[in-house]
């Protein structure tokens, strides 16, 4: 039989710590990568000259209302005609970000 959650180590970008519970996990963008943090780790980095490179967090109420708004703006686009297909496309990259979040880490945490 095949485990509900698959076994992952998720080690956070700054302090090189194991990230044990979706509590206590930020999910950002690096250029072109997404990271996870500590949440402590996170705020840390986000005050430092770093945070230049660094997004908002993915993951959290945050990414959830964000994702949730795009969703419903990429629906409504889809039914204006004046909206071209590929404004349509360019939106779901956030939603297709938050995905990956969830794949790549989340769903491997309580
Ligand atoms: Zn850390």
């Amino acid at each position: 039989m095949s485990k509900d959650k698959e076994e992952k180590l998720i080690l956070c970008e700054k302090c090189s710590g194991k990230i044990a519970s979706n509590d206590d996990l930020v999910t950002s963008i690096v250029p072109f990568t997404i990271v996870p943090y500590h949440e402590r780790c996170f705020s840390r980095e986000m005050k430092s000259l770093y945070s230049v490179f660094i997004s908002w967090p993915i993951n959290g109420i945050q990414g959830n209302v964000g994702t949730v708004l795009i969703v419903l703006i990429v629906v409504v686009s889809l039914f204006i005609n004046d909206v071209s297909w590929y404004y349509s496309a360019l939106l779901t990259l956030p939603i297709l970000i938050r995905l990956s979040s969830w794949v790549i880490y989340e769903r491997h945490l309580e």
